[in-house]
């Protein structure tokens, strides 16, 4: 996707100066929730809740820290980006320092890593590399192969995870391409998380039988 050249130079300041270049450009969309203008202030939810009136109002952008503890079923959920965000609240915040903190908080990091794709740099690591400097229980999260490892991926990032890896397998392949959505801030995956470092460690062991 062309990113608009309003975000390109926006992504050469701060991460606020870049929500305020998404916010002009219409990007109401990051993961599961929505935002909008509403006065000064914003107002954030679930997206399939948007429009309901019968929400639960939150005024504080660090609620949205407790929003995104549990699902909608009470249960934790120990992977921010998964695709279980609970429904049934409002945030209602007053200013774009207060919507860049809440945004943060739902989702860790989406907009620092959205800065560095529209800047071009390379912060993604492959997996191999990351396997390889493993220690201690998970050392051997090292033998795992090409195949077992895209296993994982289909298995566990595609079905459970938003994010959009960005990291390809082995160290000398070209980094997957991210597919975009219009005027939705991407949530980006630029190292395998601890939960796929996990589910390797199983697969590996349980090839060598042990
Ligand atoms: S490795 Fe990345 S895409 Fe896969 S579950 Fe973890 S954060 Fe999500």
């Amino acid at each position: 996707m062309n990113y608009p050249s309003t975000l390109k130079f926006a992504a050469s300041s701060t991460l606020r100066h870049l929500l305020a270049a998404a916010v002009a450009e219409g990007y109401h969309k990051i993961g599961q929730a929505v935002f909008q203008a509403e006065g000064e202030g914003f107002i954030i939810c679930h997206a399939e809740d948007a429009g309901r009136a019968d929400l639960e109002i939150f005024q504080n952008p660090h609620d949205a820290a407790n929003i995104a503890l549990y699902d909608d079923a009470d249960a934790y959920r120990p992977l921010k980006t998964a695709p279980n965000l609970k429904h049934g609240w409002g945030l209602r915040i007053a200013s774009l320092a207060d919507l860049h903190l809440a945004l943060d908080l739902l989702y860790p990091a989406a907009l620092a890593n959205w800065r560095a794709l529209l800047r071009n740099e390379k912060i993604a690591t492959p997996l191999r590399d990351t396997v390889s400097r493993q220690t201690g229980m998970y050392r051997v999260t090292g033998l795992i192969t090409d195949e077992e490892a895209q296993g994982i991926v289909d298995s566990l990032c595609t079905p459970g995870c938003l994010r959009c890896i960005q990291w390809p397998i082995p160290s000398d392949a070209t980094p997957p391409v991210v597919p975009m959505r219009d005027k939705e801030i991407p949530l980006l995956c630029i190292d395998a998380c601890s939960l796929l470092i996990a589910e390797a460690r199983r697969v590996v062991k349980s090839r060598l039988g042990k």
